[in-house]
């Protein structure tokens, strides 16, 4: 059932709605077309908190989309939408755009053998394809606004706002359940975890970032998690690794880490995950969790590359000590080590080698903060990624595992004139 709940209800505060949003369904309206913001959006507003990406949901294809805006590309395969992009550098906003999705019986789907990877032939062409367990491989197929709400995971993620009267669009109570804190599937949970086994981590998601808001996860859809966790072996390995860094980075990292254990999800989501879980409570482990967390409170970027180099060090750590015993050579032991952490903990996540390069320097710096003496400290401070060794030298330094005092010098050193740089080496020696 429709129903559309003023603002003197919702009390949205309009304040808080991004101007490029508000502007891309303008335009989209004037264009004859109906356009909302939607998602996650109209949860947070709801909630009084601003939202960190605005979504737009549209009866106008992704073609006519495009059409409507400079600069407006159709991205996904599984999912088409369009990315309206606003501004440039870094400065720069992209709106997401999607259009109404149908309400597909799964029966009514056309079925594909295989995965995603050895089905793609198959799978051209379609607009709604299943895999034999139920997962969804092609949801493109356009509908009305109601079908839309109801393919949508969570009650208070499918509601519609609109910027021009206010008004909430709400199909399936999530008002009600965000005034009760409760995350509500649509539907049936086991089947929607099926259709697609990715709700599995939203749900942990939401879970965690809600929690301190007294959200809680509704008894039935929270059931039926432990044992639908096996689907997401089917799941493409590079969309889980991206799930895993919404978990880890976009501000409740802790929280998350928590939800987990609490869940009964601790392992088997993602290898890489799991490590993450084993080792929160490792002193540099849970000081980048807590690190990141209040980075992105603080409205800061965060890097994958420095988390993953803090959950793996003591990996790389452990071999390099080996091999410095055996008696190799200082360096080529630390390269050869930090293969082998690769090796054994990343695996084959493919195009993401900047990623394991980022890392890589991290950690390749980390010997260097100990020699203070010719040209070394003038070329580490040189160095295009000196902050990302350097935070992660004083990370150690917080625990425990390096001297406060090298923190301390590295960090004058860093910040002063080459005339002073020249005194505290000479003090040095
Ligand atoms: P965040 O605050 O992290 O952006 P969000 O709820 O906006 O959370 P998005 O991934 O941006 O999440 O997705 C936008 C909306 O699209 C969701 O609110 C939900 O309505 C819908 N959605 C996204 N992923 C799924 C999914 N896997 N299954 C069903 N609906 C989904
Ligand atoms: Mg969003």
């Amino acid at each position: 059932k429709r129903v559309e709940v003023p603002a003197s209800v919702h009390g949205i505060n309009p304040e808080l709605v991004d101007r490029r949003a508000v502007d891309v369904v303008r335009t989209l309206q004037d264009a004859g077309f109906e356009a909302y913001i939607v998602g996650g959006a109209v949860r947070d507003l709801l909630l009084g908190l601003r939202p960190k990406d605005f979504d737009v949901a549209t009866n106008a294809t992704p073609e006519q989309v495009k059409g409507l805006f400079r600069r407006a590309f159709i991205i996904g395969k599984r999912f088409r939408i369009v990315h309206v992009v606003h501004g440039r550098g870094r400065e720069h906003e992209v709106i997401e755009v999607s259009t109404f999705r149908a309400y597909l019986d799964n029966s009514a789907a056309e079925q594909v053998s295989g995965n995603e990877r050895t089905s793609k032939a198959q799978l051209s062409g379609m607009q709604h394809a299943v895999d034999a367990s139920g997962r969804v491989l092609r949801d493109n197929v356009w509908g009305p606004q109601d079908q839309d709400a109801a393919r949508r995971d969570f009650t208070v993620n499918a509601m519609y706002y609109d910027p021009e009267t206010q008004v909430v669009v709400d199909y399936h109570k999530g008002i009600e359940d965000a005034q009760k804190r409760v995350l509500r599937m649509i539907g049936d949970p086991a089947t929607r975890y099926r259709e697609d086994p990715v709700r599995i981590i939203r749900a942990v998601r939401f879970a965690a970032k809600l929690s301190s808001l007294g959200f809680a996860l509704e008894p039935k859809t929270g059931k039926p998690l432990v044992a639908s966790q096996h689907l997401l072996q089917e799941v493409p390995q590079s969309r889980l690794f991206d799930e895993m860094l919404k978990l880890l980075q976009t501000g409740h990292a802790l929280a998350s880490v928590e939800q987990l254990q609490k869940l009964g999800l601790a392992k088997g989501i993602y290898p890489l995950l799991d490590v993450v879980v084993q080792r929160a409570s490792n002193p540099l482990v849970r000081a980048v969790l807590q690190d990141t967390d209040r980075r992105v409170a603080e409205g800061k970027a965060v890097a994958p590359s420095f988390l993953l180099a803090c959950v793996l060090w003591q990996d790389v750590k452990a071999g390099w000590e080996q091999r410095l015993a055996r008696g190799e050579h200082a360096f080529p032991a630390l390269q050869d080590a930090i293969d082998e952490a690769f090796e054994q903990r990343i695996g084959d996540v493919s195009g993401r080698g900047k990623l394991a390069a980022d890392m890589r320097e991290i950690w390749v710096m980390q010997p260097r903060f100990d020699k203070r003496s010719g040209n070394q400290p003038f070329s580490m401070v040189a160095h295009i990624r000196f902050r990302a060794g350097f935070d992660f030298f004083r990370l150690r330094a917080d625990v425990g595992e390096a001297s406060e005092e090298l923190v301390e010098w590295w960090q004058e050193f860093s910040l002063t004139d080459d005339a002073r740089r020249e005194d505290m080496m000479a003090q040095v020696r």
